[in-house]
């Protein structure tokens, strides 16, 4: 069956619908940052804080550069560096495990739930050590790790417990959001993401003082008050041009979860008991925010290929787990140590479930699908 003669294209990702219903607000507001001249955090960044950990229901928010810095400051702040291991995921997103190397630490890897696609407590509890400073499970598209047994076994060791909510902000596990439960909760602003700003940032909430006055200070080279440095920290501060846009995008973010977790219920639906494509496991402890809406299929890369010659867009994440990638080949694992990360990247396949996605598109995305298997 050749590509149709015009083809409606459903991108994966479209951000200029959003942008239709901001700009008018958002421009107001960058005018004005523009006439104070109060790029570099400042009040519209310290708001931001506020209004983004209260969402979390965590008492502190401490902005910063990106969501990869928010991990990075955070292990530090820890106190994490050279001959600590912290215990993560190998099924997540490259910034997770760079960010525990490039504070110094050894990222441990446990596998994944398959129905969650999250790390199993079973196995994070088996990669624990007398080393591990850390355990850094990821809320993957949008969905809560388990967390009841991973902070149990947090607790028992007395280590602290990071939450990557970077797809996650939000979601809930058995009532509690994201980012209010473990040590610290890092988030990314990418555009991407749920509250996705323009251009890069991200923040670390947290329930503890003692962090939260270490992060400021981290972020800001390690300042306590003008020139006065208690530590070596960084420059990794958030601008007040993407405190702007993330504040007024903040007011709509419960809207657009809705209609994520709506699209996300429709696929459900149209694609159930469809043979060769699983979807995802709804969750039964709480909120998913479905930053992605990725199903299981086979013969994986030709339906790729066939969506991508109708003009539909879909991605992998992510095709090659964190522990077979080159950069970490001196962990020494192989091919076969995470086999359900592995056999997760052989058959992940995200759809378009962004908030103002159409019925319409997501019949046309249902029906391809269906076409590619009934010609199987
Ligand atoms: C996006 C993302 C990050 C990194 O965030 P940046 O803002 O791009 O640095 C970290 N972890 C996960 C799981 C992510 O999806």
């Amino acid at each position: 069956m050749g590509a149709p003669a015009s083809v409606a294209k459903v991108p994966l990702l479209d951000l200029s619908r959003q942008w239709k219903g901001l700009e008018e607000e958002v421009l107001a507001e960058v005018r004005r940052v523009f006439a104070e001249q109060d790029f570099i955090l400042g009040q519209r960044v310290e708001a931001l804080e506020k209004e983004v950990a209260a969402y979390c229901a965590a008492p502190h928010g401490v902005a910063c550069a990106s969501g990869t810095d928010a991990i990075l400051l955070t292990l530090k702040a820890l106190g994490a560096g050279p001959g600590d291991e912290v215990v993560t995921t190998p099924f997540t997103f490259f910034a997770t495990a760079g960010a525990i190397w490039n504070c110094g630490a050894r990222p441990v890897f446990a596998d994944i739930e398959p129905g969650s696609f999250n790390i199993d407590p079973a196995a994070a509890e088996a990669a624990m050590g007398p080393k591990t400073k850390a355990i850094l499970p990821v809320h993957l598209f949008g969905r809560c790790a388990a967390m009841g047994p991973l902070l149990e076994a947090a607790a028992r060791r007395r280590i602290p417990l990071v939450e990557d909510m970077a797809q996650a902000i939000g979601a809930e596990w058995r009532g509690r959001r994201a980012g209010s439960m473990g040590d610290a909760g890092t988030l990314s602003f990418y555009p991407s993401k749920n509250l996705g700003g323009s251009g890069d940032g991200g923040m670390v909430v947290t329930s503890r003082k003692d962090l939260e006055e270490t992060l400021r200070r981290a972020r800001n080279h390690g300042m306590s008050r003008q020139y006065l440095h208690e530590f070596v920290g960084t420059n990794s501060r958030l601008d007040g041009l993407q405190a702007a846009v993330l504040r007024a995008k903040l007011r709509r973010l419960d809207a657009w979860s809705g209609a994520r977790a709506a699209n996300a219920r429709r696929y459900d639906e149209r694609l159930a008991g469809l043979q060769g494509v699983r979807t995802p496991e709804p969750s039964t402890e709480g909120r998913h925010v479905y930053n992605q809406y990725t199903i299981r299929c086979e013969r994986r890369d030709a339906l790729k290929e066939h969506l991508g010659k109708n003009g539909i867009g879909t991605a992998i994440y992510y095709p090659v787990p964190l522990h077979l990638q080159p950069c970490f080949a001196s962990l020494g694992l192989k091919e076969g140590a995470f086999p359900e990360s592995e056999r997760a990247a052989r058959e992940v396949l995200s759809l378009p479930v962004f908030p103002e996605l159409t019925g319409e598109e997501q019949e046309t995305v249902v029906a391809r699908i269906r076409e590619f298997y009934a010609g199987r």
